[in-house]
């Protein structure tokens, strides 16, 4: 596995607000799957993963401002009391290391009566070959067809009956299969998940099955949505000329047809082995019980191999020296839209203070109502309904800051863009201290958010770990994010706001 040691890719939970449609899934089960989500996610909106982290330490800051202030004054009157009651203290993140390499972390957390676990695979779309692009997804599906003890029947029935909920997500570098399940029903469901690290069946007519599912997902998501398409399939592939990272997770439908049992069990037998595993723990259990049932259930299990990733990286948009605006006209969209994408050139985010500040900005401009963006071109000039973003920082090379607005009707598209980018052009001049402040306020919320739900936070520690990010790293963000000053937030805007260094995409309806 490569090491890194850059923190990982902001981005939101993939998998958190559409549901996977397989026929394998449980139906009272809840199992996403983020492959189908991938061309969907830049118009959702919502805390990336990067905000989640930078607004943790934010959290943590707070609470040892709010100690220091406790004994320094006793007199502080009630509501003062009430508000340092409030505040949480940080995520604690501990980790142990089995000896067959199987990383155990946990956070814990008494006031949970249940507990979330993911078992996560360092395995995504970007590990994939070429010609079986969309490979990672299938082996996913395959997860629940069974083993070599259990049929997908039994299989079903036990995810079922000891679950509160389960379910499985594939993003680019991990993929991942949770359980929110009694404390009691640990036991069974680690069991489960040992035997599938082991003895996964790949049963042919379950593969069969399986394939068309798939495809009838790529129908759903992709084919039937012009504007995912484009831009999955065609802005993806102007970003990226080399890199794994351009391919479609959901995968090609002849691709998925070729893919047979050998190239599954192919891929299941290099990826899927202790030593490229964690198990991430967020509840009522501490790391001594957690490390305790790991090695009870996993402890056995032999490594398969050393597990190499290599990834082909692109060179930097700035050597490409290529712009682009596209344009796409399909009767299928109601709605005009105008994405605009900006490169972030790996060295742009190639560490945590840098991926903060990238997020910082993207706070600052593009989210919420109150972001310049959206203050400018919905409020004050009146072109577009909404405007919102996405910032996606990838573990092993560029990311992009993607902003979408949805244009109201009878503006017309080029004055819109035009308005857009001289915005854009300029924001150098519309970065003020006041906002700096006021995004990592925001950022804070979200971490509070986060911090509600325990599944929120496994998965926001398993894809931090899937890209990379050490459990250190995890616990000791705060200090790095509030270190970061206003004119480091200035000095990289001023490297990402060029004009040859974004891509404008319009979607129209012809006859608009
Ligand atoms: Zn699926």
């Amino acid at each position: 596995m490569i090491k890194l040691t850059h923190i990982p890719s902001p981005r939101k939970f993939v998998g958190s607000s559409i549901r996977c449609s397989n026929a394998h899934v449980p139906s009272s089960t809840l199992r996403f799957c983020a492959p189908c989500l991938l061309p969907s996610i830049l118009l959702m909106t919502g805390y990336t993963i990067r905000c989640v982290i930078a607004s943790l330490a934010l959290i943590s800051a707070s609470f040892a401002e709010k100690e220091v202030s406790k004994s320094a004054d006793d007199s502080k009157d009630s509501a003062q009391a009430q508000e340092e009651q409030r505040v949480r203290p940080p995520i604690d993140v501990q980790e142990e290391v089995l000896e067959n390499g199987l990383r155990v972390v946990v956070i814990n957390d008494k006031c949970r009566g249940a507990v979330v676990f993911g078992v996560l695979y360092f395995v995504g779309f970007g590990d994939e070959p070429r010609n079986v692009v969309g490979i990672s997804h299938f082996v996913e599906h395959m997860m629940f067809g069974g083993t070599k003890n259990l049929s997908s029947a039994e299989l079903k029935s036990l995810l079922e009956k000891y679950n509160a909920s389960t379910n499985a997500f594939t993003t680019l570098d991990i993929t991942c299969y949770t359980h929110y399940c009694r404390k009691e029903f640990l036991d069974i469901n680690l069991k489960i998940e040992a035997d599938r690290m082991q003895n996964l069946l790949f049963d042919e007519d379950y593969i069969n099955r399986e394939r068309e599912v798939i495809i009838e997902e790529r129908k759903m998501r992709v084919e039937s949505d012009p504007r995912q398409k484009y831009m999955v399939e065609a802005a993806f592939k102007i970003l990226y000329l080399y890199s794994t990272y351009s391919y479609p997770g959901i995968g090609y439908v002849d691709q998925i047809r070729a893919c047979d049992r050998q190239a599954l069990l192919t891929h299941y037998n290099k990826f899927y082995t202790p030593n490229n595993a964690a198990i991430v723990f967020v509840g009522d259990i501490t790391l001594k019980e957690a490390a305790k049932l790991a090695k009870q259930y996993f402890g056995g299990i032999q490594k398969k191999g050393e597990v190499k990733r290599e990834r082909i990286i692109d060179p930097k948009q700035s050597e490409l020296g290529l712009t682009y605006t596209m344009e796409h006209a399909s009767k299928q969209i109601r709605m005009h839209d105008l994405d605009t994408i900006y490169n972030l050139d790996r060295e742009w985010i190639d560490t945590a203070r840098k991926a903060i500040i990238v997020e910082i900005i993207q706070n600052i401009l593009s989210r919420g109502e109150d972001s310049i963006l959206s203050q400018n071109m919905v409020d004050k000039k009146e072109l577009v309904y909404a405007i919102d973003s996405y910032l996606d920082i990838r573990a092993f090379d560029k990311g992009r800051y993607s902003i979408s607005a949805i244009m109201r009707e009878g503006k017309g598209v080029k004055v819109v863009k035009k308005e857009l980018a001289a915005l854009l052009d300029n924001v150098l001049k519309l970065l003020t201290p006041e906002l700096f402040e006021r995004a990592k306020k925001k950022i804070l919320d979200g971490i509070e958010m986060m911090e509600d739900d325990p599944q929120n936070v496994m998965q926001w520690c398993a894809l931090n770990l899937g890209l990379g990010y050490s459990v250190a790293d995890l616990r000791n963000i705060k200090e790095l994010v509030t270190s970061i000053k206003f004119e480091e937030i200035k000095a990289i805007a001023k490297k990402i706001f060029t004009k040859k260094n974004r891509i404008m995409q319009i979607y129209s309806h012809p006859d608009s």
